[in-house]
């Protein structure tokens, strides 16, 4: 029997097939329809889903952006990255589909943190970030994910970073997500250098010694290390992973670090929500 993950983002549905030992088969990546609401969103899971053309397939997670219960797989709330998402019933709509299905459901910060502590055995103090279209924010605390109330616990990216400051998805001002996800580095990116193609072109830059690069790079660099300070003073954890599209240039990112001691950089890349939407085991 196959599995099928699904990590579901503000910009990307990432997805794979994957064999009964957890072997990656075979994988897309599409666009999401964000901003079209909640039906577009289920059918762009189904297309996803029935892309891989596979007839023996006893499970199906998804992992995705917003407070997701995964006991009663629904979405608690999803920010403006995610159009209709807030309240969608994703078991209830999937068992409808693919009955007989085995279903997982989790925000996909966690997904990516429980793929990801296979490469760090025995740790049970572990946080995980994500920085995409927005900043993804799990923690592990004495094994267990501390989930809050309403799913909606260490949700680092939207802790306040800058008072007032720049107005967030959330639709509060000055939260971490505004200042250090991808989409908001690519905007003062671009502030400075005209034309930027993406994050990728302002990372090589810095690298090469820009001066413009190494103004917005190192600003996106303090923010980071108060939103790590913060982390550390609030849950010591052992161990920070860093991951989604921004963290692949680990070079640079430990350059704009003051203490990279406790830093780890998502071996699975981009594709940790994926691999752990399949991974069994509410944590
Ligand atoms: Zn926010």
């Amino acid at each position: 029997m196959k599995k099928i993950g699904i990590d579901l983002g503000g910009t990307g549905i990432k997805s794979g097939l994957f064999a009964e030992d957890g072997t990656l088969l075979a994988r897309n990546v599409q666009r999401t329809p964000a901003r079209e609401g909640r039906a577009a969103l289920f059918g762009a899971l189904y297309a996803a889903i029935d892309a891989f053309e596979a007839d023996d397939v006893d499970l199906i997670g998804i992992s995705s952006a917003g407070d997701i219960d995964p006991y009663a797989g629904k979405v608690v709330y999803a920010t403006n990255n995610l159009i209709g998402w807030s309240g969608a019933d994703i078991f209830g709509a999937l068992k409808k589909r693919y009955p007989g299905v085995r279903l997982l459901a989790d925000n996909d910060a966690v997904c990516a943190l429980k793929a990801e502590l296979r490469f760090h055995p025995g740790c049970k103090n572990v946080t995980m970030l994500t920085f995409g279209t927005g900043v993804g924010g799990a923690s592990l605390v004495e094994g267990s994910i501390v989930r809050g109330a309403r799913f909606d616990a260490a949700r680092w990216g939207h802790v306040i970073l800058v008072p007032g400051g720049t107005k967030c998805n959330c639709g509060r001002r000055g939260c971490a997500e505004a200042y250090l996800s991808a989409t908001a580095l690519l905007k003062s990116g671009r502030r400075r250098i005209y034309p930027l193609a993406d994050c990728k072109e302002l990372f090589t830059r810095y690298a090469a010694g820009d001066p413009n690069a190494d103004d917005v790079l190192s600003l996106f660099g303090e923010r980071l290390n108060v939103l790590l300070t913060n982390i550390r003073t609030a849950l010591a954890p052992e161990c920070i992973i860093l991951g989604g599209g921004l963290m692949q240039s680990e070079d640079v990112v430990r350059k704009l670090l003051d203490d990279d001691s406790d830093i780890a950089f998502a071996r699975l890349g981009g594709f940790a929500g994926v691999y752990g939407a399949i991974t069994e085991g509410i944590l």
